[in-house]
């Protein structure tokens, strides 16, 4: 099944089981409303995720359905750690991908955190064809 990006919310998917306990994860930081763990394949020297503990898909319906105190939760998250992995003064990248153009894989909204290098173009360019 393609991601959309959009509800329905599938609770077999991956970062659903990381929050039950079912998959371990390389946990950097746990609190209330989010949990961040480091990324399988990391495409940078830090890479990092963040993940919301409710049951969203995307951008769009988190923001859209989630309370103030759990969104302002999650991004002082993110924001947090960046800080703890010594981005702030290097600077750093966060990005979220939304559905099948935005090259979402896992159904759960998450938030990279990349850092550690000089990081490039921004969106590469679309293939040829
Ligand atoms: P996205 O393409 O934005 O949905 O990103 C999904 C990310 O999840 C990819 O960067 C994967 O490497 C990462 N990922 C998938 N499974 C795991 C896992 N079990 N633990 C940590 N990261 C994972």
């Amino acid at each position: 099944m393609s991601v959309t990006g959009l509800p329905p919310y599938d609770d077999a998917n991956i970062f659903a089981r990381i929050l039950r306990g079912e998959i371990p994860c390389k946990k950097v930081a746990e609190d209330a409303h989010a949990l961040a763990f480091h990324d399988i394949h990391p495409q940078a020297p830090v890479h990092v995720l963040v993940i919301p503990k409710g049951r969203w898909v995307s951008a769009a319906d988190f923001h859209a359905g989630a309370e103030a105190e759990a969104i302002a939760g999650f991004w002082r998250m993110v924001t947090a750690v960046a800080k703890e992995q010594g981005l702030e003064a290097s600077g750093y990248r966060i990005l979220s991908n939304m559905g099948q153009d935005g090259g979402q894989e896992v159904p759960h909204f998450h938030v990279h955190l990349f850092g550690g290098r000089r990081l490039g173009r921004m969106v590469p360019p679309a293939p040829a064809g």
